[in-house]
């Protein structure tokens, strides 16, 4: 065998990434490089020869870094994106060192262990049923694929149809009823199942961007057929949570099946104060959620859980001659999502549930929301700024007030706010007006970051 240096790449990847990490309390958020410069400073015509491997990994850290934006800074406040606490990045580094393939125990034991593991462990944490069945995906859109394959799956079945076999093609005709607030990753699973976005019907939402369960209850009235019923907790602008509890009612009382996608609000079950939000959402068929948002796990790592193991199985499970399949006993990861060969993604989680414990994540996530709460309380104290729904998870959106171009301005501020560097946040459009969105999801972040965050924020407004 080959017996390469190891050392020496894996000490510079070492160096260049303690070097990346200790920088973020006082580098700019944002990435300080163009294009062009990104460009100049990777391109290269296609090496012919081979060049020394710690050599490599230094010249691409210095290559990149001034082309990296710092999401685990404690200020990065866009999309809902997160850090990595210490413990899974660790492991995440080791999951590449060991180089595991996730798909069978016969060849990945230990990692198929870890995943049973930290799966029950989620499965407490967010108070959802014992026994359901999971699957680590990359992240909440393929989590939601999952679950809606899963759904697919059952609603068929019970209409007598066997989609597996037979595709969708002279299928009873399928509905899907989703909150019009619903996230995008909803409708592309839906183009990816085959089903289509027409057979989505849009269900009205509340001001706060819930979907309103009696509009739901109405859709279904008289309704005869497969039906999915697609509820979301934690609205990526306002984090408002769906009633999923009033949504289960209605739509159980029809025979549909109802999937949460729960990316990141369904973290809000780990917290006494916070599971109010989530009232019911025990009682669902099947829930979408991310790892690397809330619980602070490197990208990639998104978990598809179902209520209903055998349809789940059914629906994603895989068989080849060639394959040594389990038994009895073992798990086999592949089984459980639409991949075959897939990376460890679990050691990370498991070593990151493990450094917190129940009360560190429900620290992070109680942290968070206060933090939130925080953040629109300095700005709202403004008058050139109106809050445009309540601050109930870790979210906050507003728009400025100022009655002479207020709308161009809210479209311009995050531009200007990622340009200062203090912080990082991003727009939207709520109600079909442009909108500033904030999400804290960061472990790291704390008071004093939030206060200079929100100073930088209203110095930005000019
Ligand atoms: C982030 C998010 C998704 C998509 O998750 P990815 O991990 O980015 O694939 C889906 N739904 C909601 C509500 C989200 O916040």
């Amino acid at each position: 065998m080959i017996r390469p240096d190891w050392t020496a790449p894996l000490d510079a990847a070492s160096d260049a990434a303690k070097r990346f990490l200790a920088s973020l309390p006082d580098r700019a958020v944002g990435s300080s490089a163009s294009l062009d410069s990104l460009r100049a400073a990777l391109g290269a015509p296609l090496p012919d020869e081979s060049t020394d491997s710690a050599a490599v990994v230094r010249d691409l850290a210095a290559a990149v870094e001034p082309g990296l934006v710092a999401t685990p800074s404690g200020r990065f406040f866009g999309f809902v994106i997160g850090g990595a606490v210490p413990a899974a990045v660790a492991a995440d580094w080791l999951t590449s060192a060991w180089d595991q393939n996730a798909g069978l125990y016969a060849v990945a034991p230990a990692a198929s262990v870890a995943e049973e593991v930290a799966l029950g462990w989620i499965t407490e944490l967010l108070g959802l049923p014992a026994g359901v069945s999971g699957g680590f995906v990359t992240g909440g859109q393929m989590a939601n694929y999952t679950g809606l394959l899963a759904a697919r799956h059952h609603v068929l079945d019970r209409a007598g149809w066997d989609v597996e076999r037979r595709g969708l093609t002279g299928a009873p005709p399928l509905r899907v009823l989703a909150g019009a607030e619903r996230h995008a990753t909803i409708d592309r699973s839906l183009r990816y199942l085959g089903i289509g976005t027409d057979a989505i019907v849009p269900i009205a939402a509340d001001d706060q961007g819930r979907m309103r369960p009696d509009e739901l209850a109405a859709a279904l009235d008289g309704e005869v057929g497969p039906a999915i019923v697609c509820a979301q907790v934690g609205n990526i602008n306002t984090g408002a949570c769906d009633d999923v509890g009033a949504i289960c009612d209605a739509a159980h009382a029809h025979g549909a099946w109802v999937h949460v996608d729960g990316a990141f609000g369904l973290w809000a079950g780990v917290s006494p104060r916070l599971r109010p939000l989530v009232r019911g959402v025990e009682r669902a068929d099947s829930w979408a959620t991310d790892c690397h948002k809330w619980l602070n796990v490197p990208y990639d790592s998104g978990l598809a859980l179902c209520a209903h193991p055998e349809p789940h199985r059914r629906a994603t499970g895989v068989r080849a001659s060639y394959l040594i399949h389990a038994e009895r006993h073992e798990r086999d990861p592949l089984e459980w999502t639409p991949e075959f060969s897939r990376r460890a993604r679990g050691f990370a989680v498991y070593a990151a549930i493990r450094a917190l414990g129940r009360a560190g994540v429900r620290d992070i996530v109680e942290r968070c929301c206060d933090l939130a709460r925080r953040f629109a309380g300095r700005l709202g104290a403004d008058p050139r700024i109106e809050m445009l729904a309540d601050v109930t998870l870790n979210q906050v959106l507003f728009r400025l007030t100022d009655t002479a171009g207020g709308a161009q301005r809210t479209r311009e501020l995050p531009a200007r706010v990622q340009a200062d560097g203090t912080c990082w946040l991003s727009g939207t459009e709520w109600r079909g007006a442009p909108a500033v969105r904030i999400s804290i999801s960061n472990w790291s972040t704390d008071e004093e970051d939030v206060d200079r965050s929100a100073s930088a924020v209203l110095r930005c407004i000019g």
